[in-house]
């Protein structure tokens, strides 16, 4: 297909950036009086202790990056106090049109779509480490990126599945999977999410938020959701959220390891109970270093990476 150079302005992450860029000249005043209030909000958040004596804790990120951007102090305190932590990737983050992947890709050679998958497995496989999270503990589920919602939505029984726009792919078929030729279909997806929740039995699941503006994420959530209600045991796990997309949030972009995160004004009102989790400066170190182990993204919009690197971590309970 042609490729439209356009295009990538459609990125959540992309249009966030030049959209916060473009404001600060005209809007400034007003971007600091909504970043003045952070601080005040802060003490209307409760603090979260999400650790007990028997917590085993799985991070379902979309993409690679996501589970450090969204959880990486939470994963590295975890594993530092000796609890189970599973990390799984729903996709390996290889959409050639809608990620800065293929952009940078581009500039370097056009390396081809697999070649993309085994880099992005590689960074997050390093950014796993960086956290305490041992290989074994990685599962990469290999379900399409940016085709989360199609393959949800749609019609398909497993007979007729889902294929990628970008990959041709119908169902799993990278080296590295944790059901290697799974369909892309509902049913599968659900099934693979609580085949490893059976197997690791976590008493809290981690993953983004359902009005995250990213639709891989919003079906991250109801999978889980999904999974987890299927499961024969009477001793579910909890569910809790992190958010990643969501307009020009979070303001300011950069490198602030000493502001708060605090979620965007219209999603406080009602529908999530937010947490509050305050970071060492230590997590933070360990969640920076982590997130910047996955360098393909850090080619075209590092400042709003970075800008999740705070002094705390806030997750929602679903109401
Ligand atoms: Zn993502």
């Amino acid at each position: 297909m042609p490729r439209n150079r356009n295009f990538s302005l459609l990125d959540p992450r992309k249009l966030a950036t030049a959209t916060a860029q473009a404001l600060i000249p005209f809007g400034g005043p007003i971007l600091r009086r909504h970043f003045d209030n952070f601080d005040a909000l802060q003490t209307e958040l409760p603090l979260w202790e999400p650790l007990s004596p028997r917590s085993r804790i799985f991070v379902l990120s979309p993409h690679p990056d996501d589970e450090s951007l969204g959880a990486g102090g939470l994963i590295f305190r975890a594993r530092k106090r000796g609890f189970e932590v599973q990390i799984g990737f729903l996709s390996n983050g290889d959409g050639s049109r809608t990620t800065q992947i293929s952009q940078v890709m581009r500039r370097k050679n056009e390396k081809s779509l697999p070649d993309i998958a085994r880099l992005r497995q590689t960074e997050a496989l390093r950014a796993a480490q960086i956290l305490g999270v041992e290989e074994a503990n990685v599962l990469f589920f290999g379900f399409p990126d940016g085709g989360a919602r199609a393959l949800w939505d749609g019609d398909y029984s497993g007979q007729a599945s889902f294929v990628s726009p970008f990959t041709g792919y119908g169902s799993v078929e990278y080296e590295r999977a944790f059901a290697p030729h799974s369909p892309y279909c509902r049913a599968a997806l659900i099934e693979n999410l609580a085949l490893a929740f059976e197997a690791f039995e976590p008493t809290l699941v981690l993953t983004t938020h359902p009005r995250d503006t990213h639709l891989d994420h919003v079906v991250a959530y109801r999978a889980c959701e999904a999974a987890i209600a299927s499961l024969a045991t009477t001793r579910k796990p909890d569910l809790r959220a992190f958010l990643i997309h969501c307009g020009i949030w979070p303001v300011p972009n950069g490198l602030h390891p000493e502001l708060p995160l605090m979620p965007p004004a219209h999603l406080l009102g009602g529908g999530t109970k937010w947490f509050f989790l305050p970071l060492s400066e230590e997590e933070i170190a360990a969640k920076r270093a982590a997130l910047e182990c996955h360098q393909t993204q850090f080619g075209s919009t590092p400042r709003y990476l970075h800008a999740f690197v705070r002094r705390n971590e806030i997750f929602g309970e679903i109401e």
